[in-house]
C-alpha cells in the first residue's frame, strides 16, 4: 500500500522546509519579511497569530476571553483595521462579528468583496472592558503585533476603520472626520501601501448620513487597489540568500 506521506515529492518537501526555515528567519529577524517567500509569509503569520495568543503584553489580557488575532486572505491585496474586538468578537475569537461586522460584509458586498478576499484585524487584539477606548499604553503594547501582520501580509491598500486605526497608521493626530476618503501613500514594514481611512461601521449603524458617506468611501476601494497594482513590485531577494545563518541550519 501506497502510505500518504510518500507521495509528498522530493521538491515538495524541500519547499516546504526552505519556507520554514525562512519563516524561522523572519521570526528572528522581522526586516527580512519582505523577501519572505509567500508560503513562507503564511507560516509566520501563523506562528505569531499562536504567539499572540497568549500575549499578556497589557492589562487586557486578564479580561479577554480570547485574543482576537486577525481573520481573512494571507495574500489580501485589502486590509481593513478596526479598532478592538466587542462582546461577540471576544467570545467568538473573530473580528467584526457583531453588528458592526455585518454592515461591514454588506460593504464588501457592495464592492464585489466578501472575506474571503481580504484580510481583517484591529489595532487592538483584546477586548477593552465594557467596550471602552482603547489607552494610549495598550495600543502601545499591542501595535507591533499589528505591524507585523501587516508586514507578512503585505496588502496593497489597508483600508483604517475609525479614529484609532487611522490614528495609529497615518502617524498623524488628524481625526476621521477630515481624513475620511482621503488615500494617502506610506510605508509600513518596508512595503508602501495605500492608506485609507474610512469611518468605523459601527458608528455609520444609527447614523443614516454616516452610512452614505462610508458607502460612497468604500466605492472608491476597488479603483485604489487597481492604481496600487499599478506601481512596479521590487525585485523578490531569495530569503536564503539574504539569510545565509538560516540556509547552513536547513540541512
Ligand atoms: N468589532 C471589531 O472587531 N472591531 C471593531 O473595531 C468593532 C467591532
Amino acid at each position: 500500500m501506497v502510505r500518504a506521506h510518500s507521495r509528498v515529492s522530493t521538491p515538495g518537501r524541500l519547499r516546504a522546509a526552505v519556507a520554514a526555515a525562512a519563516a524561522r528567519a523572519a521570526a528572528v529577524r522581522p526586516e527580512l519579511s519582505a523577501a519572505l517567500p509567500r508560503l513562507a509569509r503564511v507560516d509566520t503569520l501563523h506562528a505569531l497569530g499562536e504567539q499572540v495568543s497568549g500575549c499578556t503584553r497589557c492589562r487586557l489580557a486578564q479580561g479577554r476571553t480570547q485574543v482576537v488575532f486577525g481573520v481573512g486572505n494571507p495574500h489580501a491585496d485589502l486590509m481593513l483595521v478596526g479598532e478592538a474586538p466587542g462582546f461577540h468578537e471576544d467570545k467568538q475569537g473573530l473580528p467584526f462579528v457583531g453588528q458592526a461586522g455585518k454592515l461591514l460584509d454588506k460593504l464588501l458586498a457592495g464592492i464585489g468583496l466578501d472575506r474571503s478576499h481580504v484580510y481583517i484585524a484591529n489595532v487592538l487584539k483584546c477586548r477593552p472592558p465594557g467596550n471602552r477606548d482603547p489607552q494610549p499604553d495598550e495600543i502601545e503594547s499591542c501595535e507591533p503585533h499589528l505591524f507585523r501582520q501587516i508586514e507578512l501580509i503585505e496588502p496593497r491598500v489597508v483600508a483604517t476603520l475609525g479614529n484609532f486605526a487611522t490614528k495609529l497608521l497615518s502617524g498623524k493626530p488628524t481625526g476621521i472626520t477630515r481624513v475620511h476618503g482621503v488615500e494617502q501613500e506610506t510605508t509600513i514594514g518596508g512595503s508602501s501601501v495605500l492608506l485609507y481611512p474610512l469611518y468605523h461601521p459601527a458608528a455609520a449603524l444609527y447614523t443614516p448620513k454616516m452610512l452614505e458617506v462610508l458607502q460612497q468611501d468604500f466605492a472608491r476601494i476597488p479603483e485604489l487597489m487597481g492604481r496600487a497594482a499599478d506601481v512596479p513590485e521590487p525585485e523578490p531577494i531569495s530569503a536564503l540568500a539574504a539569510e545565509p545563518a538560516v540556509q547552513l541550519g536547513l540541512f
